[in-house]
């Protein structure tokens, strides 16, 4: 076979070696598909002193609307190399190509252009006509700065589309990038460094380092002092491991974390779309997503109908081969991760589940063997505190329970120390109405999974997250109000 890419860190518009490599492979069928540059201490100290020099250049004077027409730039090259994108997702998650191709690179154009129209939007929310009980008058505004060089931290599942969700608004803002994607999906975050050269983003603007996290890229980039603002998402215990590396510098956070989503489907459903709805919010990109739902609460006179459905489905999917089209269910990321999504499944039967399907790996007796392929598992009669329904497993695995009262699903629903996603599936409005704000979580969907405005705040409670990106919410993370206060004198 021939050497597989090298992949090096982007400094200034740079490549630049890294201080040893590690190979990526393909959780498809174990083939190496990368080579990649480890990125030192003093690798990520010239990353971060590149992005620091680049405010001080051209970029520190573009106004809004200059950014804005450059994210654009992105957007529709992006769209023109789409198919090199789709290529790098696949090498390194193993995902059906249908599936980067419509969800990971499609978004990640949409993330540009949604920059590009909301931060210019969003103008001055700030601003007061101000009169003092002693009768002084002023007017208040607020003028939105760019808060610095911004550290992007992105996890493997989801590689493009998140890096650009937190990228865009950063540069729509004004501030300059070092990322550090996944050590398992290192491709795209490099080639997007060659989309937005060619728009005409100067260099250093967007910076790219690879590694690990503790004692390698990551840890070199959170502890960093010229970093000025820390946006993560990932594991929920990593977060805290990045919260206490901040803690020193007073970097301020954004964190996207872990979920333990709940799915709640009443007697009064459409049955057959909440069935094929919650397969969907179970099994899309074989469970790794953050908002995957891990936990089902159905009402009792439709539980044993609702199983059996979620169970049909679940045996229609189709594991295999990126590129074949009948391929529905990729591989987990890694052989290290199926190995703990098979350690929750034998905790799981250990604690007394009974398993509808799935289990375990998916075996193909060819090459794919050597991959990560896992099948879709079902679980029911564990009981609400068990381990499995508890910790988030992110992999294609859901647990249903049954409930019998309103009030008994939304207490399911909020037990748990996650909160970040949930889905009500109703076909009466005013339950919908009624349950959906009692959910404590960031996104509750009613009759929906996954369906996203772009405008509308993003994040987590509890362990799921801290802060909200996305919107005025990116606004408010991305940028630093400075309050100029004119006093109005009489004349
Ligand atoms: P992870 O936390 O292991 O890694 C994420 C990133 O952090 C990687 O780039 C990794 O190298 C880096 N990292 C790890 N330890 C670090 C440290 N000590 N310092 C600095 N950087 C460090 O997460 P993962 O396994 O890549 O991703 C899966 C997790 O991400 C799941 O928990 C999932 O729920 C979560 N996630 C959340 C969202 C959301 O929007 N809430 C979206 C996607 C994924």
């Amino acid at each position: 076979m021939a050497n597989p890419p090298a992949l090096f860190n982007v400094i200034a518009g740079r490549t630049v070696d890294g201080v040893r490599t590690f190979v990526r492979t393909s959780p498809v069928d174990g083939s190496v598909v990368a080579e990649v540059h480890e990125a030192s201490r003093s690798v990520v100290d010239a990353a971060v002193r590149a992005a620091g020099d680049a405010l001080a250049g051209p970029w520190g004077r573009t106004r809004p609307a200059g950014r804005s027409a450059l994210l654009r730039q992105v957007a529709r090259l992006l769209e023109e190399r789409a198919d090199e994108f789709v290529a790098a997702e696949v090498r390194d998650t193993g995902k059906p190509l249908a599936l980067a191709r419509s969800l990971d690179v499609a978004r990640a154009s949409a993330n540009f252009d949604h920059g590009a129209d909301f931060l210019y939007g969003a103008g001055n929310q700030d601003s007061y006509s101000t009169e003092t009980a002693d009768g002084r008058r002023a007017l208040n505004y607020a003028y939105r700065k760019p808060v610095g060089v911004v550290a992007v931290i992105v996890p493997w599942n989801l590689p493009l589309l998140l890096l650009t969700w937190k990228v865009a608004p950063a540069l729509a803002a004004g501030n300059t990038v070092v990322v550090k994607p996944s050590e398992f999906t290192p491709s795209s975050a490099t080639l997007l460094a060659e989309v937005i050269a060619d728009a005409g983003i100067p260099d250093g603007v967007y910076n790219v380092v690879h590694g690990l996290g503790p004692a390698s890229a990551g840890e070199f980039l959170t502890t960093h002092p010229g970093v000025d603002a820390i946006t993560f998402t990932g594991e929920s215990a990593t977060g805290s491991a990045i919260m206490a590396a901040a803690a020193p510098n007073l970097t301020p956070v954004s964190f996207e974390l872990g979920g333990k989503n709940a799915a709640l489907v009443f007697a009064d459903t459409d049955l057959e779309r909440a069935v094929s709805g919650t397969a969907r919010s179970v099994f899309t990109n074989a469970g790794q997503v953050c908002l995957c739902t891990e936990r089902v609460y159905v009402e009792r006179p439709i539980f044993d109908e609702f199983v059996a459905g979620l169970a049909e489905q679940a045996a229609d999917l189709v594991a295999g081969r990126p590129d074949d089209p009948r391929t529905s269910l990729g591989p987990l990321i890694s052989r290290e991760h199926r190995e703990k999504v098979q350690s929750y499944c034998d905790i799981a039967v250990k604690e007394g589940a009974t398993v509808h399907s799935g289990g375990g790996p998916v075996s193909f007796g060819d090459a794919l063997d050597g991959g990560a392929y896992f099948a879709p598992t079902i679980w029911t009669g564990l009981d609400q505190h068990a381990q499995v329904t508890t910790e988030e497993v992110f992999g294609p695995v859901c647990h249903v329970a049954p409930f019998d009262t309103e009030d008994e699903a939304v207490a399911l629903a909020n037990d748990t120390a996650y909160g970040l996603a949930a889905t009500v599936w109703t076909g009466d409005v005013d339950r919908a109405h009624r349950v959906a704000p009692r959910l404590d979580v960031g996104l509750a969907w009613v009759n929906s999974w996954w369906l996203r405005d772009l405008r509308s705040p993003f994040g987590g409670n509890g362990r799921s997250g801290v802060g909200r990106e996305g919107g005025h919410a990116a606004v408010d993370f991305y940028s630093r109000p400075t309050n100029v206060c004119i006093e109005i004198h009489r004349s």
